[in-house]
């Protein structure tokens, strides 16, 4: 099904014209209402009227994420604060973030633009819903939630988080459509496996995915472990949000709605424009956007653009996945984090050294983030042990063991780092009343105590359960760290 026909299989002639036509306009508007605009216009000497033909978009001035912080909060905003009626913010950047005014007309943009996406995954007014992005300043929970109501099926707000009753209503609800990430979808399937649900007793038939990269290997897992059909969509905040640009069933590059959207592609280094069908940077330029219109915005993206005829009838031109960045943004379970973000921080603490690295890895399907930092020496006390960045001092540990009846006072931390991950385990003996053969209560009091350790240092630790008298009596102070970090 296509939403919107007229525009989604326009002729290509025909979109040039209408997209030169869009284009003048919004010169004119920005010309007049926006003075960074009118300002870069004027140092390269390009007048409003130079700008003719869609072609013409070459004269004009790049727009970069460094604008929209120095022009922090409205310093870019075109229409006047009464025609505002929301504001989003964008995820994770360094200093302010990026504050996107919307119009009424912008909203109702977004909803048809999101709308198209929905239908041509196959979501139709049948359907139930869910929104599993996040709510609030972050674009994704609103931008799909009004576009899943313009389409006229329920929405779910269901966000993010709480995820086991989720999938109850997943269950319960008849739930046949989500929208989320999708390494929040490989988490649903997780937790699905967990609470021992089959993907048969669920009727998830369609899943939206974007706000991050992903491969076609995780489409395959993901689609085989909820038993639905995974589609791809692009967006980002400073130009709508969700639904830039879609997926249709030939899953051959996504459309852009470049009715509202004209998409480019540069090389990162020269700026100069690239030809269809050549890598760069994605850049886009709002073409009907009133709020916040933006000309020749840099996305950092990395990506091609595919002209030619789809299958499904739709005309507007295609982009690939993205390839990477032109920049050092991470995306961190759908956040964008900047290590500049990181290294500010730690920059202005005083108990560190500038010395810092950040480790990313995925470990069952959720991204990890961990940052090692030095301690300074006046800072760095003997006894504490620094673990996935979190400080431990074994007499938290120690205190939780002898609090509890179970255990003898001895024990043992055996802290190592597996794969670049810091690991903890405690040993710690078993009273000999407590000990028994029954595989059951020695697993609930390793559960008893693994819970109390972990609400003491918030982090988990393997723990062992020893036999009495088994761990090693020192003769003079206790020793109870083995640090095996340390010596690789
Ligand atoms: P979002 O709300 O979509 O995360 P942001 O403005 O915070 O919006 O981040 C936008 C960035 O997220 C994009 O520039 C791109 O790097 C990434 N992104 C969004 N959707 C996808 C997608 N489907 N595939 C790859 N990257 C994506
Ligand atoms: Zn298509």
């Amino acid at each position: 099904m296509i939403w919107n026909p007229n525009k989604e299989c326009m002729g290509r002639e025909q979109m040039r014209e209408l997209q030169g036509k869009r284009l003048q306009k919004l010169v004119q508007y920005v010309y007049h209402n926006v003075p960074f605009y009118r300002n870069k216009m004027q140092a390269m000497n390009v007048a409003p009227e130079d700008i003719v033909t869609i072609d013409d978009i070459v004269k004009l001035p790049f727009t970069t994420k460094q604008d929209l912080r120095d022009n922090y909060p409205y310093g870019l905003q075109a229409a006047p604060a009464s025609e505002i009626v929301r504001v989003h913010a964008s995820s994770g950047t360094t200093g302010n973030p990026t504050i996107v005014g919307y119009t009424r007309k912008d909203l109702a943009v977004w909803s048809e633009v999101m709308t198209r996406c929905l239908t041509a995954f196959g979501v139709t007014r049948e359907d139930t819903f869910s929104v599993s992005y996040g709510y609030g300043l972050f674009t994704g929970g609103l931008g799909a939630h009004y576009g899943v109501e313009n389409l006229g099926a329920t929405v779910i707000p269901a966000s993010t988080g709480n995820t086991e009753k989720h999938i109850h209503l997943i269950k319960d609800l008849n739930i046949t459509g989500i929208a989320c990430t999708p390494s929040y979808a490989l988490y649903l399937a997780e937790t699905l496996d967990k609470l021992g649900i089959d993907k048969k007793d669920i009727n998830l038939r369609v899943g939206a995915f974007g706000a991050e990269p992903w491969t076609e290997n995780m489409r395959k897992e993901i689609e085989s472990r909820l038993g639905l059909k995974g589609y791809n969509i692009y967006g980002l905040s400073e130009i709508m949000g969700p639904g830039v640009s879609y997926e249709c069933e030939e899953q051959n590059g996504s459309h852009i709605n470049e009715d509202h959207f004209y998409p480019e592609i540069i090389n990162p280094e020269t700026l100069e424009q690239l030809p269809r069908g050549q890598q760069g940077e994605l850049v886009f330029t709002t073409l009907t956007k009133e709020g916040m219109p933006l000309l020749r915005y840099r996305t950092k993206d990395l990506c091609t653009l595919m002209e030619g005829e789809c299958a499904c009838g739709r005309t507007l031109v295609r982009m690939s996945r993205i390839m990477g960045r032109s920049d050092d943004m991470l995306i961190i379970r759908g956040i964008n984090v900047f290590p500049s973000q990181v290294e500010s921080v730690i920059l202005e603490m005083q108990e560190f050294e500038p010395q810092y690295m950040l480790i990313v890895d995925r470990v069952k399907n959720l991204d990890t983030l961990q940052v090692q930092v030095e301690v300074r020496k006046d800072y760095f006390s003997d006894d504490m042990l620094i673990i996935r960045g979190i400080n431990v001092f074994p007499s938290q540990v120690e205190s939780v063991i002898l609090e509890m009846e179970e255990f003898e006072p001895q024990y043992m931390l055996i802290v190592d780092r597996v794969k670049n991950l810091d690991t903890l385990q405690v040993q710690v003996e078993v009273r000999k009343d407590y000990f028994t053969d029954d595989i059951g209560s020695m697993l609930a009091l390793k559960k008893k105590l693994a819970d109390k350790v972990k609400s003491v240092l918030s982090i988990s630790a393997d723990i062992r359960l020893m036999e009495p008298g088994s761990i090693e009596r020192s003769q003079g102070k206790g020793k109870h760290v083995i640090d095996n970090r340390k010596l690789g």
